[in-house]
């Protein structure tokens, strides 16, 4: 079994519609033949003119959040039903900012996977330890424990998983190749434990914190990273397309012991 690998942009609260529609055609003009997956994530004023430009690309665009809840008095909300009419095919769940910024714990992570996959959203799960959390030796408590609440909200379907070290995005810090194998192995190794080997061999782990041209095929080399989350790297096609290319050229193979 092979894993088509992916790079993921979040855009996070930049751009107006009319930068995006020149960065989405950029991408879409310069994307590589047989080359990973592309996703891309606006903010959500920004998706119509991103799916207008993006239509019949093999550009793929996603919310940076979602509700739990599919309607209501939810202000400042955006429903999982209003992503897929918008056309999104994806959702980030957990990014840092959200939990960090907005104080999503675990529960709440849980609850938006489990309402994105209900409607028939993509999630990738972000997740990552603060620089205080690794310091202290608590990395694989934290890395396991917010992958376990979510394993349990998928209730078996498949996750993408965004290995996310806190300290590293936006940062410059890039994670090293091996600190993000490392991250990556256990990850892997925990969803075998709690959703199966076979699970755990099709689910692709994307590294993210700070993925830049010069470092990201040092990155893609190591064998359980199936590509990248990038954010500020991702706001330039130039940039982006040499992320886009660094992760061509295999898919990567079943498995994933360090
Ligand atoms: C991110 O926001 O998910 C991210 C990885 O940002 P950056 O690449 O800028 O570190």
């Amino acid at each position: 079994m092979s894993r088509r690998p992916i790079a993921a942009g979040n855009w996070k609260m930049h751009l107006t519609s009319a930068a995006a529609r020149a960065l989405a055609r950029g991408l879409r003009q310069g994307l590589p033949p047989d080359g990973p997956e592309v996703v891309v994530f606006p903010s959500f004023p920004l998706l119509p003119a991103v799916a207008d430009e993006l239509a019949g690309s093999p550009v793929g665009w996603g919310g940076q959040d979602l509700s739990r809840e599919l309607w209501g008095a939810r202000t400042g909300e955006v429903s999982p039903l209003q992503l897929t009419d918008a056309g999104c095919r994806w959702v980030l769940v957990g990014h840092s900012e959200r939990r960090h910024g907005h104080g999503e714990d675990d529960a709440l992570v849980a609850g938006k996977l489990a309402a994105a996959l209900g409607a028939g959203l993509a999630p990738i799960l972000c997740l990552g330890e603060t620089r205080q959390e690794r310091r202290a030796g608590r990395t694989w408590e934290v890395l396991g424990g917010q992958l376990d609440a979510a394993v349990e909200a998928a209730a078996g379907q498949q996750l993408t998983v965004a290995y996310e070290p806190v300290w590293a995005i936006g940062t410059g810090d890039t994670a090293t190749p091996e600190q993000a194998q490392e991250a990556h192995a256990f990850l892997r190794r925990r969803l075998e434990e709690r959703a199966g080997r076979a699970a755990a061999a099709a689910s692709r782990i994307l590294y993210g914190g700070s993925v830049k041209p010069d470092n990201a095929a040092e990155l893609f080399a190591r064998q359980d990273l199936d590509g990248f989350l990038v954010g500020g790297a991702s706001l330039d096609a130039v940039s982006f397309l040499a992320i886009i290319a660094a992760c061509g050229g295999r898919a990567a193979e079943s498995g994933g012991s360090p």
